[in-house]
């Protein structure tokens, strides 16, 4: 059936329309109800998340700084259901070798490393709280819809979204229970995708939203969560890691968080710039569980989750202008994480908040379908934007001068940004992720060790434990636009990365008589955004499936 043929999509009218229930279109939500509370307005908001729920596809470390709930729900920290409950008590960075560590001394740390005052979590369940705190306020949301299309007006300004047709088969043709998407017509619509949203890619390039920036960068970030035996539970620990089993060219390191309940997340982030195509960001982080400074942790525990995200690196001279005519980006679909704090979600928060407080005038007004530029005037003076910039310059140099440089380099940069002055200026981030990788020529594929099952695990056995559900009859959401561009190029020249890069498994070269063929297991997909950020090609599109389909993370 063509797009001519099929029913019409009904409508519904909001004034305002957010695009992802993260804690960025959360944090939008609840600000714009209560503006309109403290101001006798009546404002109407609607959230859509493709998860099945709110927080089923949220994936963090988490250690976060508290300023964004402090301002946004002054005295959460007294409610009987509080999200956060653990404090940071003892925080500890390693430089790790093959056989040993140094912990690094905490005094040589810039202050704004300290982790003091934080609060160590699950961010899903902080993103399910403030779902309940939005609906208490009468924001409509509505998880297991994808937003798959943006809506433009006659004048080209964004109007809003539509969710994507439901019971479409493999070949794209409606089933027995077809039901055609909505759409979802806003004054203003809110993109709070997070890292790599797929719409928000659209928009940044229609708008040329990009123009005069450096390009965007990211990390995949590979997390699990353990019940430890409780002698080995020190709730309030905080540990990094960096070093081994990388090598000092390429960028990444881990984390371990004591949390409440014996639980103890553990990740691994690699930085997307890597250059060896035979990497595999799954495989190293399961090594890096057996080395001598952190195995005994995992010893006698249990594995109870596993997911993979990206996570956004470019900060401050990354961002895209966040205003265009009828919306706004806000959280890390803009990539407002600070690289060295690993942390996002206080950002994310903040800056739902200054767009909600920007788009709130021109909505009493009776404006809409314009851009809000007041918000991207204002946020490199706000709190988000002195977070980002006296870190801008911690990722460039490590990804120029390697681990044992760069990041020495990078400390003094944030010391020196701390006194308010910079020997390096604002670097340049220079290469897109896509463009780092070198082909496989250049290196020799790396022999990673056989998983034990007790500390270490094969990728299907970790993808189940995601809880990873897609329906398996609807169109492949990953799509190749050019297959033999792929054979003569990510398979012939680069060695079929993909089948590396993908924490999931979904991606694999199958030989066959007639040559190797690109198989797409896409009901594996934990929704990462990997693919489309590191095919050497830019030839893969990640696209969204039928809502609700995706990982269901518990507490991650
Ligand atoms: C491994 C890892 C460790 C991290 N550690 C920390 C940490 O310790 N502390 C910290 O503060 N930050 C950390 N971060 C960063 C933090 O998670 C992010 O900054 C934060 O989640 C960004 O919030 P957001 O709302 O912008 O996006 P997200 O949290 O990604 O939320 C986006 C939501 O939108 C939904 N969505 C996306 N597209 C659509 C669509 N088209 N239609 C409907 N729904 C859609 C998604 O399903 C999701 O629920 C970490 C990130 C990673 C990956
Ligand atoms: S297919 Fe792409 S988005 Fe899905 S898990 Fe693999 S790399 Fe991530």
């Amino acid at each position: 059936m063509t797009e001519a043929e099929l029913p019409e999509r009904e409508g519904m009218d909001y004034d305002v329309v957010v695009v992802g229930a993260g804690p960025a279109g959360l944090a939008t939500a609840i600000r714009l109800k209560q503006l309109a509370e403290e101001k006798g307005a009546d404002i109407s908001v609607v959230v859509v998340e493709k998860g099945s729920e709110a927080g089923a596809h949220i994936l963090s470390g988490a250690v976060i700084d508290p300023i964004g709930l402090d301002r946004l729900l002054p005295g959460w920290r007294e409610e009987s259901d509080a999200p956060l409950v653990t404090q940071v008590t003892d925080d500890r960075f390693y430089l790790l070798g093959p056989a040993g560590g140094v912990r690094l001394p905490n005094f040589a740390m810039p202050p704004l490393m300290n982790n003091h005052g934080n609060y160590i979590g699950s961010l899903g369940n902080v993103v399910r709280w403030l779902a309940q705190k939005a609906e208490a306020v009468g924001v409509e949301i509505y998880p297991g819809f994808a937003a798959s299309e943006v809506l433009y007006d006659e004048n080209g300004a964004v109007r809003g979204v539509a969710t994507g047709d439901m019971g479409v088969d493999r070949e794209g043709q409606p089933k027995g229970e077809f039901t055609r998407g909505m759409e979802l017509r806003g004054r203003y619509t809110v993109f709070a995708e997070g890292a790599r949203g797929h719409l928000t890619k659209r928009l940044i390039a229609r708008f040329g939203l990009d123009a005069g920036r450096e390009p965007p960068k990211f990390g995949i970030g590979l997390k699990e969560l353990w019940k430890v035996a409780p002698e080995k539970h020190q709730p309030g620990l905080v540990q990094h890691a960096f070093g081994w089993p990388l090598d000092g060219k390429t960028g990444g390191g881990a984390f371990l968080y004591h949390m409440e309940d014996c639980q103890v997340m553990v990740g691994f982030v690699v930085h997307l710039n890597y250059q060896n195509p035979y990497l595999s960001p799954f495989d190293e982080f399961q090594r890096f569980k057996t080395h001598p400074t952190f195995r005994d942790t995992f010893e006698g525990g249990k594995r109870i989750s596993y997911g993979a995200r990206a996570i956004t690196e470019g900060g401050y001279q990354s961002v895209p202008r966040l205003s265009f005519p009828g919306g706004v980006l806000v959280g890390c679909a803009a990539g407002f994480v600070n690289v060295p704090r690993i942390k996002g979600s206080h950002n994310a928060v903040l800056s739902g908040m200054l767009a909600a407080e920007h788009l709130f005038g021109p909505l009493v007004e009776g404006r809409g379908y314009d851009e809000v530029s007041s918000y991207e005037a204002a946020w490199r003076a706000s709190d988000v934007g002195r977070d980002l910039h006296r870190v801008r310059n911690v990722k460039p140099l490590w990804s120029r001068f390697g681990t044992y440089l760069g990041i020495p380099l990078g400390a003094l940069d944030m010391w020196t940004n701390t006194l308010g002055f910079s020997f390096f200026g604002t670097q340049k981030h220079g290469k897109t992720d896509a463009a780092s990788l070198k082909p496989a020529s250049e290196f020799k594929p790396i022999a990673y060790p056989k998983p034990d099952g007790v500390l270490t695990f094969d990728k299907l056995s970790s993808v189940f434990i995601s809880n990873t559900n897609h329906e398996e009859d609807q169109p492949v959401h990953l799509k190749v636009r050019d297959l033999d561009l792929q054979k003569r190029s990510e398979h012939d020249v680069f060695a079929g990365p993909s089948n590396r890069y993908c924490p999931a498994g979904v991606y694999e070269w199958v030989e066959e008589a007639s040559g190797p063929r690109f198989q797409i297991n896409a009901q594996n997909c934990v929704h990462c955004k990997t693919c489309d950020i590191k095919d050497p090609n830019q030839n893969i599109d990640w696209t969204a499936p039928e809502g609700g389909g995706g990982p269901n993370y518990p507490n991650m």
